[in-house]
């Protein structure tokens, strides 16, 4: 358990620097890395450095204005590595996924032109 009363996910070991990870953004409350296991030809992970939300709809009733800028550097992420369509998925269960119970953002996209961002070009998350 941490002192901050949570125990660290592997996301809170990666912005500790405790375990590498390959970081295409960070800001003061939020940071990004590459996804270890890309489901597309760009795969960001982006994660508040808070670790207490545990998903997108706990995020947006404690902070709003966190998941604002979780989307605002989503967006900055995409206009610099993606052909500017990008998905921007919030898995929110075990059933729906989600492994890693610190929220987090998937960008998935494609610097290339791409017909066709949904899960037949991109495969499901
Ligand atoms: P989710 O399944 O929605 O909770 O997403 C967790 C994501 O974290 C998965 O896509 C994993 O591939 C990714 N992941 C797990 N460990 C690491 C790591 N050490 N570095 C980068 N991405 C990771």
């Amino acid at each position: 358990m941490s002192s901050s009363g949570f125990e660290p996910t592997i996301f809170s070991r990666i912005i500790a620097r405790e375990i590498p990870a390959t970081i295409v953004a960070e800001t003061e409350h939020i940071i990004a890395f590459l996804d270890i296991a890309p489901k597309a030809p760009v795969h960001v992970v982006i994660t508040t450095k808070d670790p207490q939300f545990q998903n997108v709809v706990e995020l947006a009733a404690g902070n709003p204005v966190l998941l604002a800028e979780l989307v605002s550097v989503a967006e900055r992420i995409a206009a610099e590595r993606t052909n500017g369509q990008f998905r921007l998925v919030f898995n929110t269960g075990a059933a729906a996924g989600q492994t890693v119970f610190h929220v987090h953002a998937h960008l998935l996209g494609s610097p290339e032109p791409t017909e066709s961002l949904g899960e037949d070009s991109l495969g499901a998350l």
